[in-house]
């Protein structure tokens, strides 16, 4: 039940006040934007139209105090089918903006950096997505030097600049490498202890969890775990370390395969076309190497592409054939 008393009629014009703001009064609450987010596959309870309804009628505080208003990653997907061309994830952040001036914090994870090991390279800085990296002066032993630091509000859990930081400074809950480490190799998959049938191709695939549009197909994935196939998922493809990419080649698997969403519809802006770039980076010096540059292999899984992953696995080892195995 929503009473009068707790509305307040001036937050709609304390949105509007803030840059990007100002679309709130524009929303019909069609629930386009509400079909359209890949966010809901994940939590049903975001709700991108009625977090812009409750604002727009003055549920100041309900608003401000919800977790979700924290989930919108401002990919923008929904923008292009939104009738009134709102974009809402500049709402969103107007919303927000409002928020932390009030106190509330997102709920987490954010990026953390190391300050002892951060060598204030910037590396992080130019990779983030959503200019959540700054880097600030310490004084370390009487001297000042600069190194990184993220701002919890604006960091959206992508995990990029962890795979970007050359020194291993920057971490996330769940996705740091020894994390990955170990999802890879469990079980001893990682180092072969049971070699699958007919010699096939043990292919690891690192698998955007955005790029799976349901829980349906994500299952079938995982169910085709076997032998010759480890998935393990990625908050991005921007996360994907180059450095546990040859570890899985060297220590037996046959392939890498890393599986993005389409260009255009990374949830983390340009997670796609980060992690495509690494993977091509990493084919042309397997290639020099002679290792192969088919070991490694990025794909794009388009919103329309659903249920596509399997045949892309398996065209994957049909290209591997039995190949022999990168050692050292
Ligand atoms: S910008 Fe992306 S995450 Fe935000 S509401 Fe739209 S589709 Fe959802
Ligand atoms: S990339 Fe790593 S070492 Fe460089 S500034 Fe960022 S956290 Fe520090
Ligand atoms: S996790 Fe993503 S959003 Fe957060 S600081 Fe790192 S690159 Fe930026």
């Amino acid at each position: 039940m929503i009473r009068s008393s707790e509305l307040d009629p001036g937050f709609l014009q304390e949105v509007m006040a803030i840059p990007g703001g100002e679309n709130l009064l524009h929303c019909w609450s069609c629930g386009t934007c509400a079909a359209t987010c890949l966010v809901r596959r994940y939590d049903p309870s975001f709700n991108p139209r009625l977090i812009l309804r409750k604002a727009g009628i003055g549920m100041r505080q309900e608003v401000l105090s919800s977790r979700e208003i924290w989930l919108c990653s401002a990919c923008d997907a929904c923008y292009p089918r939104c009738p009134q061309e709102i974009h809402i994830s500049e709402v969103m952040r107007a919303i927000r903006t409002i928020a932390i001036r009030d106190g509330y914090a997102p709920p987490g994870p954010s990026a953390e950096v190391d300050s002892a090991l951060c060598s204030g390279c910037a590396v992080c800085t130019r990779a983030c997505p959503y200019g959540a990296i700054d880097r600030v002066p310490v004084i370390v032993d009487g001297l000042e030097r600069m190194i990184a630091q993220v701002d919890p509000n604006t960091c959206m859990a992508c995990g990029i600049c962890v795979a970007a930081c050359p020194s291993g400074s920057i971490s996330l809950e769940a996705v740091r490498n020894e994390e990955l480490l170990t999802r890879m190799s469990a079980g001893g998959w990682l180092a072969g202890q049971s070699q699958p049938e007919g010699g096939k191709p043990r292919i690891l695939a690192f698998v955007c969890q955005w790029s799976m549009r349901s829980d349906a197909e994500w299952a079938e994935v995982e169910a085709m775990q076997d032998d010759s196939l480890r998935v393990v998922n990625l908050p991005c493809s921007g996360r994907v370390d180059p450095a546990l990419v040859l570890l899985a080649l060297a220590e037996g698997a046959d392939g890498v395969l890393v599986v993005g969403c389409g260009e255009g519809e990374c949830h983390y802006k340009r997670g796609t076309y980060l992690g495509r770039g690494k993977v091509a980076l990493l084919r042309s010096v397997l290639e020099q190497t002679g290792i192969g540059m088919e070991r490694v292999r990025f794909v794009e899984l388009e919103a329309l592409q659903r249920g596509a992953l399997p045949a892309l696995i398996a065209d994957m080892a049909a290209a591997l054939g039995q190949p022999a195995r990168v050692s050292g």
